[in-house]
């Protein structure tokens, strides 16, 4: 992140370039540049050791133009007003460039999950739907999992929107565990669509993707199942993975030259993305400093797991042999970093098309909620695929047509159908 600039500020500068090359009037950058509303409040959680302790929560709701508003809770020690906001403001683009009919939301709460009992996060999880219930619903905001939030915590949450509304609601969070309510495929949906766009973006760029590597930062649920499935479908090899060690309270990088087995490092991972150090040691593994990831000599780079981990500095370090940056995580590219790979004609797939499949396989959790009808992992799948697709197909032809970045690009597509939508509503 570059010095000055939080991730709210990052997001309305992108939204204000693009809508200055839409000349968008000033009464729909009004409605989209700041969130429709936002929740700011304290949670009581009585501790193991009997001690009332209160924990900030916060949900921001951006647009409900398209749909009802949807996004995930995060749990996080650092967590900020600015990026609960810059992250409702990209779910808003990131529904309408999937073109699933929802709008955009992001929650949060500051605590670090990996110092509560399982008791302490659920009355956590319990007391953030006490406080949020009446402004939530499977037809106002629908929440679901991020950084430090899981199926288990989301299945809580459903548990006690449920027992407050007096009526079983699983349509109201999804990311819910398999047999309460969960989709088949959810787990895998985001790095799955991830790796879906890198395939598109290959085949567009004429590269074979099984003399490809890549390198992708972070090892949680996004970059374990990106690293799974780029061995799959593209048929190349991720040479590293990183992640946070909590224990030392820095990160490292883990490579192999001649590949990872992901599956393997995924059976020494914590739920928290941790993997285990020593194992991986023994397995043969190099332990790199933190940004290690960001110099290989690789033709993918998968930035996927913090926001501005691609920044000014870091930028200095990326190969030139890097074709292609497929941004995992949400708003991990500064502007600075952006330019860099606008001038060096780095080929990149932004965070809200990229990261759109698990967005996409949550719409299907809610719609197969709503049918109380459950579909099969590989039917998911396919339509996943599809839906991902299509998104990457609409925002490339709008990067040729316009001539822009694909991020501009992505914007451009998204800005048009929610302004399209707020038009078709009356609101402009
Ligand atoms: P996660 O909590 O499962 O994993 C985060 C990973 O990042 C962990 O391996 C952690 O150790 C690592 N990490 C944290 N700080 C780090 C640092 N400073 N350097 C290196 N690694 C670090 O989270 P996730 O669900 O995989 O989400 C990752 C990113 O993807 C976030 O930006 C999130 O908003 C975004 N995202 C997630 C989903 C989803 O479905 N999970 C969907 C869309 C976007």
């Amino acid at each position: 992140m570059s010095a000055n600039l939080n991730p709210f500020e990052m997001a309305q500068r992108q939204f204000d370039e693009v809508a200055d090359q839409l000349d968008l009037s000033s009464d729909t950058r009004a409605l989209l540049r700041n969130p429709l509303r936002e929740f700011h409040f304290q949670i009581p959680v009585r501790m193991d050791n009997g001690q009332l302790k209160t924990f900030r929560g916060y949900r921001v709701q951006h647009s409900d133009a398209r749909g009802p508003c949807k996004g995930g809770i995060r749990f996080h020690p650092a967590e900020t007003i600015d990026t609960v906001r810059a992250l409702a403001t990209w779910m808003t683009w990131k529904c309408a460039v999937a073109d699933i009919p929802l709008g955009g939301g992001k929650g949060g709460v500051i605590c670090d999950p990996s110092t509560l009992s399982v008791g302490e996060k659920e009355r956590l999880c319990r007391g953030w739907v006490k406080q949020m219930w009446r402004n939530i619903g499977p037809r106002i905001d629908v929440p679901a999992p991020d950084v430090g939030t899981t199926p288990q915590m989301m299945g809580w949450m459903m548990d006690e929107y449920s027992k407050l509304v007096g009526n079983y609601t699983p349509g109201v969070i999804t990311g819910k565990p398999l047999g309460g309510g969960g989709s088949l495929g959810r787990t895998a949906a985001t790095g799955f669509g991830v790796v879906v766009t890198i395939r598109e973006a290959l085949k567009h760029l004429g590269i074979n993707g099984k003399n490809t590597s890549c390198a992708i930062q972070g090892f949680g649920n996004v970059a374990q199942y990106a690293a799974l499935t780029y061995k799959d479908m593209i048929g190349g090899k991720v040479v590293c993975v990183s992640c946070w060690d909590n224990a030392d309270k820095k990160s490292y990088t883990f490579s192999k030259d001649d590949g990872i087995d992901a599956a393997f490092l995924q059976s020494i991972t914590d739920q928290y993305g941790t993997i285990n150090k020593a194992k991986a040691i023994e397995a043969g593994y190099k332990i790199e400093d933190a940004d290690a990831w960001i110099g290989k000599d690789v033709e993918v780079l998968i930035p996927a797991a913090i926001e501005g981990a691609v920044n000014g500095e870091t930028v200095k370090r990326v190969s030139k042999k890097v074709r292609l940056v497929a941004e995992g995580a949400n708003g991990p590219t500064t502007p600075e970093a952006d330019e860099l790979f606008k001038k060096n004609g780095v080929f990149l797939i932004p965070d809200f098309l990229c990261n759109a499949g698990g967005v996409t396989c949550s719409y299907f959790e809610s719609v197969q909620n709503d049918m109380n009808f459950y579909w099969s992992e590989e039917e998911v799948m396919q339509k996943l695929d599809q839906k991902m697709n299509v998104a990457f197909h609409k925002v490339l032809e709008m990067s040729k047509a316009r001539k822009v970045y694909m991020r501009n690009a992505a914007y451009m597509v998204a800005i048009d159908a929610v302004t399209r939508a707020m038009q078709l509503r009356g609101w402009l």
